[in-house]
């Protein structure tokens, strides 16, 4: 069944010019681009859009990382597509990430880590709702 899931190339992979590799490992994956979206994200949508980490020791560093440059945000269509984003972008620290997923090869750090994507349906639903709130569902 077709699912959309919220995807974003974060401000490392914009400045080290990936977005569009970025972008051709969902398509070539078979995820379609339905929504696409560059901006600037201030310190209290990074809050908001991250409030799950609040009490993380991380959060306020994270905050100042996703609001340093540019994020690319995009809708993902396709046949589980959640799931099929998080393999492709592999694991969080990009040191514990499978060879040829996108923090494997464009991530910096645990933190600057070139993509982020929606843990799961009931997210990507939120998620999409917070970056493009006229999409139609
Ligand atoms: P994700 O779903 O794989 O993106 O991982 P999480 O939801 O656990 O974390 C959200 C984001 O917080 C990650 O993508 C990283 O950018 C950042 N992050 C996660 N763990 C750490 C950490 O231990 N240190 C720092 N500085 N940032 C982290």
């Amino acid at each position: 069944m077709s699912e959309r899931t919220l995807s974003l190339i974060k401000p490392d992979a914009v400045g080290k010019n990936k977005i569009g590799a970025i972008l051709s490992r969902f398509e070539g994956a078979g995820l379609r681009v339905v929504a696409a979206q560059m901006l600037l994200l201030s310190p209290q949508r990074a809050r908001e859009f991250y409030a799950v980490h609040k009490e993380r020791p991380f959060y306020e560093s994270l905050v100042a990382f996703m609001t340093s440059g540019p994020v690319m945000a995009q809708v993902l269509e396709g046949a589980n597509a959640v799931e099929k984003n998080r393999e492709l972008m592999g694991a969080t620290d990009p040191a514990q990430a499978a060879p040829g997923t996108i923090r494997a090869d464009f991530a910096e750090n645990v933190e600057a880590n070139a993509v982020h994507g929606s843990d799961s349906p009931e997210t990507a639903r939120a998620e999409i709702r917070f970056f493009f709130p006229d999409l139609a569902e």
